[in-house]
C-alpha cells in the first residue's frame, strides 16, 4: 500500500527519501558536468548538467509535488525563472502585471524586454476590472504577486484565473512571498508558479535560486527547451541546498509568521508609526481575501513611520535586525524599498502605490521575539520627535 504523505514529511525527506543507491539520508550532490553513456542510444538519462542534474532534478520533483504542480523546473535565480517565462512571449504580445511588485520583474520588462517589442501594462490587479480593462487582442497572460511587495496588497487568484480562462491567457503568479507551505496557485487556477528560492524555500540567505512549477505538459515542455537553450540552470550544490532548507520550510515559516504577528501588533501600537501592512492584521485591507485563497500570512510585512527623519536612526540604530536587502531567511532584515528593492520602479508609480520615504520593510526571522521587538522599540525610540 502506498501512503499519501503530507507536505511536512515530504519537505523533510524529498520525493525520493535520499540516495536509493547507498541508504544516503541527505541526497547526493551530483556535481558533475558531463555524464558517460553506456553505448549508443544508452544512456543513463543523464547527458549533460544544463539539460538534467539528479540533485536539481530531486530538488524540481520535491517543489513540484509541494506546489500541487507536474513539473517544477529549476533556474538560478528567481529572476531567470521570470525570464524564461517571458521567452514563451514574442514580439507585439503583451501582458498585465500587479503595479505593485518586485523591483527586479518592473526591470525586467520595462528595460531589457521592452527593445523586444513585448509590452507590459501595469494595473491595480487586487481591483479585476482594472484587468479587464487593460485586456486587448494581444494580450496573452496576467502576471500577478499576492500578497504584493512591498504594500502587500491582496489579489483575487480565483477571479484572475476566471476572467483568464475568458480571455485565454496564461495565468502566472510569484509565490515567493507564501510559499506552497501557505498558497498553492495552481490549485485556484494559475498556470504556472514562480518563485525565488533565494527567499523562503531556501531560507537562510546564502543561496541563489528560481523555480517555475507548472501543470500543463505543452507549456512545460517549452519552458525545459527555454531553461536548457539559455542556460540559466540551478547548480547542483545550489539544488543540495534547496532540498536542505524545504526540510525545514513549514517549521521557518510557522515561527516567521508567530514572530510577524506580535511585531505588527507592536508597530501598530506605537506611537511613532502611521500604518503597517501585513495580511496577518485583520482590519488590514487583504486579509479576508488572503485567508479565503491561502493558508497564512507569511513574514514580510511593511511600515510606514510618522516622521521620516527617524527612517535613517531607525536603519543605523538595529543590533538584532540586519539593514540588508532580500527576505524569506531565518534572520531579520529591514530594507528601505525606496532606494533598494523599487529604485527602478518610475516615481508616479512609487507615490501612487505609497513607496515613499516613509516606507520600511521587514522581513522576520526565527529569533527570540522579545528581542527582535526591543531591537525595534529601542530603534524606534532612539529618536526623540
Ligand atoms: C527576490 C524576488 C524575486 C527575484 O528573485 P532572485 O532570486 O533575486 O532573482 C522575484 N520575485 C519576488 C517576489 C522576490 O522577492
Amino acid at each position: 500500500m502506498t501512503l499519501k504523505k503530507s507536505f511536512e514529511t515530504i519537505a523533510v525527506s524529498g520525493v525520493s527519501g535520499g540516495d536509493k543507491a547507498t541508504g544516503a539520508i541527505s541526497f547526493p550532490i551530483y556535481q558533475s558536468a558531463t555524464f558517460k553513456h553506456h553505448g549508443l542510444n544508452n544512456s543513463t538519462g543523464y547527458d549533460y548538467s544544463r539539460a538534467q542534474n539528479p540533485t536539481r532534478e530531486e530538488a524540481e520533483k520535491t517543489l513540484a509535488v509541494l506546489e500541487g504542480g507536474k513539473e517544477a523546473i529549476g533556474f538560478s535565480s528567481g529572476v531567470s525563472a521570470i525570464t524564461a517565462c517571458i521567452h514563451l512571449f514574442k514580439s507585439g504580445d503583451n501582458i498585465i502585471l500587479s503595479d505593485d511588485l518586485y523591483g527586479g520583474t518592473y526591470r525586467l520588462f520595462e528595460e531589457t524586454y521592452k527593445d523586444f517589442g513585448l509590452q507590459a501594462i501595469f494595473v491595480d490587479t487586487t481591483n479585476t476590472k482594472n484587468i479587464t480593462a487593460a485586456i486587448n487582442e494581444n494580450t496573452k497572460a496576467i502576471f500577478i504577486e499576492t500578497p504584493s511587495n512591498p504594500m502587500m496588497k491582496v489579489t483575487d487568484i480565483r477571479a484572475v484565473a476566471k476572467i483568464a480562462k475568458e480571455n485565454k491567457l496564461l495565468v502566472i503568479v510569484d509565490n515567493t512571498f507564501l510559499t506552497p507551505y501557505y498558497q498553492k496557485p495552481l490549485e485556484l487556477g494559475a498556470d504556472l508558479v514562480i518563485h525565488s528560492g533565494t527567499k523562503f524555500l531556501g531560507g537562510h540567505h546564502d543561496l541563489l535560486a528560481g523555480f517555475i512549477v507548472g501543470n500543463d505538459e505543452q507549456i512545460l515542455q517549452r519552458l525545459r527547451r527555454i531553461h536548457m537553450s539559455t542556460g540559466a540552470t540551478l547548480s547542483p550544490f545550489d539544488s543540495w541546498l534547496i532540498l536542505r532548507g524545504i526540510k525545514t520550510l513549514h517549521i521557518r515559516l510557522d515561527r516567521a509568521q508567530e514572530n510577524s504577528i506580535k511585531i505588527a501588533k507592536f508597530l501598530e501600537s506605537n506611537s511613532n508609526i502611521e500604518k503597517v501592512y501585513y495580511v496577518g492584521l485583520e482590519n488590514f485591507e487583504g486579509y479576508e481575501l488572503n485567508k479565503k485563497q491561502s493558508t497564512g500570512f507569511g513574514a514580510t510585512l511593511s511600515f510606514r513611520v510618522k516622521d521620516k527623519k527617524i527612517v535613517p536612526k531607525i536603519l543605523e540604530s538595529v543590533k538584532v535586525i540586519r539593514f540588508a536587502e532580500s527576505l524569506g531567511g531565518v534572520e531579520t532584515l529591514i530594507t528601505y524599498p525606496i532606494t533598494q528593492t523599487h529604485s527602478e520602479i518610475p516615481e508616479d508609480i512609487k507615490k501612487r502605490l505609497g513607496v515613499d520615504e516613509y516606507l520600511l520593510r521587514l522581513s522576520v526571522g526565527i529569533e527570540n521575539i522579545d528581542d527582535l521587538i526591543k531591537d525595534l522599540e529601542n530603534a524606534i525610540n532612539s529618536v526623540k520627535s
